[in-house]
């Protein structure tokens, strides 16, 4: 058995084996007894908790909370609702679609980490939403669909799925001529980095005509460890490119120090930050969200500038018509024929010619 193997056999979804993590308060024990939902992490990320702080930042992202149990801005039945799965376009189960050239493409529901946080909840941890994985109907789809050229997998956590799983999938998306890329969405890079072994590298390396491109998700500093370092080594020497999409998570990483240190920390691992999410009207995750402006207040006054422009994300909400960008508004402080006047992020400001049409 791998490493990855044996950390999802000794999986951390039992009081008793969360007990050996954290000292588990009166409230955790009880939303973990009380509540029918799916969670649990590996004995990895269990590692990175706080002992004593109910309020880690890795803690409430994998320990139930009896605050899942409200929900007074939720949208019921919300996957159905955002991924357009009651439109009159026929499709699998497996596949959500907001564009005309891009789709996702749904493998699995299991995870490494069952976020407490996941825009899927009611997929993928409170599982009433039940879907088909078939992984050759979302082929034969997508091979039907020559106005698609890039596919994003995702879950679930597709790198959950085994190497020879990973390596036909690959292959036959490659064998589509109308493909011009291949995506992963993984948490596995920061919640189970052994993952990234010998034998999938090989499965994802090479200098192919389709490339590979994946996303992981890291929350916060505290998340990326040497071994985080090393598995995004491992991948981008196989020729794959790893970007970040974080959630914004109030209490979490939404205050200005947090948010600049992940996001410099990123890049110190070679991971490039790309999104930060608006933090989704899933139900049972309200305590997990902010103001829409907290983000583009957040990329003003911890970033752009701040920083290296490379540890900028772009901050969007992702909703049923596609992803908003909603950046900072600040920039343009006036107009007239004449000229703009710009804005810094420090407050200064310069002209700068108008040009007219
Ligand atoms: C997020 C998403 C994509 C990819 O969006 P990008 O902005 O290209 O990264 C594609 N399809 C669906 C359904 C999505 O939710
Ligand atoms: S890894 Fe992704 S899909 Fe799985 S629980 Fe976390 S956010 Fe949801």
């Amino acid at each position: 058995m791998e490493l990855w193997q044996e950390q999802l056999q000794d999986f951390v979804h039992t009081l008793e084996r969360l007990k050996r993590h954290i000292n588990v308060t009166e409230q955790e024990e009880q939303a973990i007894t009380e509540m029918p939902t799916r969670w649990g992490t590996t004995p990895y990320f269990a590692g990175l908790m706080d002992r004593d702080d109910p309020n880690c930042p890795i803690r409430r992202q994998v320990v139930p909370s009896i605050q899942e149990q409200q929900n007074k801005y939720g949208i019921p039945n919300y996957l159905i609702w955002k991924e357009n799965r009651n439109t009159d376009e026929v499709r699998p189960d497996s596949i959500a679609r907001q564009y005309t050239d891009r789709v996702a493409f749904t493998v699995t529901d299991v995870c490494a980490n069952y976020c407490r946080h996941c825009f899927r909840k009611e997929l993928v941890v409170d599982q009433e939403l039940k879907l088909r994985f078939d992984v050759e109907e979302g082929l034969d789809w997508i091979r039907e669909h020559p106005e698609v050229r890039d596919v994003l997998i995702t879950g679930g956590d597709p790198f959950l799925l085994s190497d020879d799983k990973l390596d036909y999938l690959i292959r036959k998306l490659r064998e589509m001529p109308h493909l011009q890329m291949i995506r992963f969405g993984t948490r596995t890079p920061i919640v189970l980095p052994h993952r990234i072994t010998n034998g999938l590298r090989k499965v994802l390396s090479g200098r192919h005509d389709i490339p590979i491109w994946i996303n992981t998700q890291c929350n916060h500093p505290r998340e990326i460890t040497d071994l985080t370092a090393q598995g995004i080594y491992d991948l981008l020497t196989c020729g794959v490119n790893v970007g970040n999409q974080a959630v914004l998570l109030k209490g979490i990483n939404d205050d200005v120090e947090t948010f600049r240190e992940l996001h410099q920390k990123l890049l110190t691992v070679r991971i490039r930050p790309y999104y930060v999410f608006y933090c989704e009207p899933a139900p049972g995750i309200d305590h997990f969200r902010t103001p829409v402006e907290k983000g583009a207040e957040l990329i003003r006054d911890a970033i752009r500038g701040h920083t290296t422009g490379l540890a900028q994300p772009m901050y969007v909400i992702a909703t049923r018509i596609g992803k908003i960008p909603l950046m900072p508004d600040y920039y343009i402080q006036a107009k007239n024929e004449k000229e703009y006047t710009l804005r810094n992020y420090q407050g200064k400001t310069t002209p700068w010619p108008t040009i007219s049409e």
